[in-house]
């Protein structure tokens, strides 16, 4: 199996870390690779993992490489990739302040932030539901068909893109964006970019972007 892949999934746990944005033994990474899923173990703290740790699996769930178990959300995993064939790769961490924002069951607004508007979309908040149960699996797969960021009430947060550093981005675009909305409710209140110069900017970044 590729090294690289392995090496790419450690170095994204210890940025994750590093960027406050995961700690202790919370969060799961995981890649998708030419019918294989490679995915961090269960139970470890993710910033000391060495590349010689993560588990390659095939899609039915046998283990093919690796130490210990995979990581107890490998059901939400699995379920993503298979309804969405445009993911790559998965972070689910416990962000702070994004995380605090599940525990208030605080809805995230769309276009309120250009940046966070276009990297993130609609981010839902999902009912809660017990650790790596099957109906987290259900609820994170769900919404994660329509959006490519959910926080999970009183857990942490997803991420998912078309390879790691997307999905990297968007975890970290996510907890900016609740840093932004904390401190604008903090001095005043929150208003939304209007409508007409919403569609205007997200076309205008879009085309740059392309360029
Ligand atoms: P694992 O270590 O089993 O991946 O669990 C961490 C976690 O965050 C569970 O939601
Ligand atoms: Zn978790």
């Amino acid at each position: 199996m590729k090294r690289t892949i392995k090496e790419e999934i450690v170095a994204t746990c210890k940025r994750l870390y590093e960027h406050h944005l995961n700690g202790g033994y919370g969060g799961n990474v995981s890649v998708k690779d030419e019918g294989l899923i490679y995915i961090t173990p269960s139970g470890m703290p993710k910033d000391t993992l060495e590349y010689s740790d993560i588990i390659v699996m095939d899609f039915k769930g046998n283990m093919l490489e690796g130490k210990g178990k995979p990581s107890s959300e490998m059901r939400f995993h699995l379920l993503i990739y298979k309804e969405r064939p445009d993911v790559n790769a998965i972070i689910h961490a416990h962000p702070p302040i994004a995380t605090g924002f599940s525990i208030a069951r605080r809805e995230i607004p769309i276009g309120i932030h250009e940046e966070a508007t276009i990297v993130l979309g609609d981010v839902p908040v999902l009912p809660y539901a017990v650790t790596s149960s099957n109906e987290l699996a259900e609820e994170v797969a769900g919404a994660i068909r329509k959006a490519n960021a959910a926080l999970l009430s009183n857990h942490g947060a997803i991420t998912v893109g078309e390879s790691l550093e997307q999905a990297f981005r968007r975890m970290e675009e996510l907890e900016n964006l609740c840093e932004m909305i904390m401190v604008a409710n903090s001095v005043g209140e929150v208003h939304k970019i209007p409508e007409e110069k919403l569609n205007e900017l997200v076309t205008l970044i879009k085309n740059r972007r392309k360029g």
